[in-house]
C-alpha cells in the first residue's frame, strides 16, 4: 500500500501502528496520523518528525464537517493519489456500566465516537478509497488496492456476550460491526474491502495493565493480518491474527 490514514494515533494501539509502519515502511508513502489534542501529541511529533512520509493532523473525529478538510488535505499531499487504507481506530470505552450505572450520556458519546464517527469519516474518504482503488484495478480486493478497517472489538460480539453489561461499549462496537457489513455491500464493486478487526485486550490505557498483549505484539500481528486480507475478509469480523470471530 502506498497512502494509509490512522486515526487516534497519538497514543494506543493507533501509536503502536504508526511506530510500526514506520520502522517497517515498505513501498508506503504517506501515512496521515491524526490526533485530537495538540497537548496530547508530543511523544508522536517527536517518533515521526524524522519521516518525511508522516503527515500529522488534528482532527477531533466527531466534528464531522472536519472530515471534507481532511480529504482535501489528503487529495493534495497525495497528488490526487488517493487512499488505499482508512483504519478506524479512534474509540473511547464506559467500561463499567451495569444496569444500575449506565447513562444516556455514555450511550451517546460511545456511539457517537464508536460508530456514527467511523462511518462519516468512511463516507467522507470514499472518493479518496475509490481513485486509490481505481489506479490498482488489476490488485485483487486487499490493502494493496482500498480497505476500510474499523478497529472493533470482542465486546462488541453479541453472540460471545456471556458477562453482560458494559452496554455503551458493547453495542456501540455492535454497531460498527454491523456498519461493516452494509459498508462492505454498499462499495464491493468499487473494488474496496471492508473489515471489523479486533486488536485482542490489548495493554493501552483502555486495555489497562492486566491485558494480554503489549502494543507491539498487537501491532505486529494486525499488520501481517492486514497484509494478508483478501476477498473472504470483506464483510467479516477477526481478530489481530486472523481469526474469525462471531457476530
Ligand atoms: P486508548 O484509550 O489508548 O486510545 C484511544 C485513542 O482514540 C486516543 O488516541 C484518543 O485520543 C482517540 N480518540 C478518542 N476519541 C476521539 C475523538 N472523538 N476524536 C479523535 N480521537 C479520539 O485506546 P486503544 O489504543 O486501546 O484503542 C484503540 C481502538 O482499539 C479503539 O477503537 C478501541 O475500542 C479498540 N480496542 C481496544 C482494546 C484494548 O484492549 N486496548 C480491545 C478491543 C478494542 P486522545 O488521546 O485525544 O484521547
Amino acid at each position: 500500500m502506498k497512502s494509509i490514514l490512522i486515526t487516534g494515533a497519538n497514543r494506543g494501539i493507533g501509536f503502536g501502528l504508526v511506530k510500526h509502519l514506520i520502522e517497517n515502511p515498505g513501498p508506503l508513502k504517506y501515512l496521515f496520523a491524526t490526533y485530537r489534542n495538540p497537548e496530547k501529541m508530543k511523544e508522536l511529533q517527536s517518533v515521526v518528525c524524522k519521516h518525511e512520509n508522516v503527515y500529522l493532523y488534528q482532527l477531533d473525529i466527531t466534528n464531522f464537517k472536519d472530515h471534507d478538510l481532511l480529504v482535501q488535505y489528503i487529495d493534495k499531499k497525495t497528488n490526487g493519489y488517493g487512499l488505499n487504507v482508512l483504519i478506524n481506530n479512534a474509540g473511547v470505552s464506559s467500561k463499567f456500566t451495569r444496569i444500575n450505572l449506565v447513562k444516556s450520556e455514555q450511550m451517546i458519546e460511545n456511539f457517537m465516537t464508536n460508530a456514527v464517527a467511523p462511518l462519516m469519516m468512511s463516507k467522507a474518504m470514499l472518493p479518496l478509497l475509490k481513485k486509490a482503488s481505481a489506479s490498482n484495478a488489476s490488485s485483487a480486493l486487499g490493502v494493496h488496492r482500498a480497505a476500510i478497517i474499523n478497529i472493533s472489538s470482542v465486546l462488541g460480539s453479541i453472540a460471545k456476550n456471556d458477562q453482560g453489561g458494559f452496554y455503551p461499549y458493547r453495542s456501540s462496537k455492535a454497531a460498527l460491526n454491523s456498519i461493516t457489513k452494509s459498508l462492505s455491500i454498499d462499495v464491493k464493486n468499487d473494488g474496496i474491502l471492508v473489515t471489523s478487526l479486533h486488536p485482542g485486550w490489548v495493554k493501552t490505557d483502555m486495555g489497562g495493565p492486566k491485558a494480554d498483549l503489549s502494543v507491539d505484539a498487537s501491532v505486529q500481528a494486525i499488520v501481517n493480518t492486514l497484509n494478508s486480507l483478501n476477498e473472504k475478509h470483506n464483510g467479516a469480523f477477526i481478530q489481530y491474527d486472523g481469526t474469525e470471530l462471531p457476530w
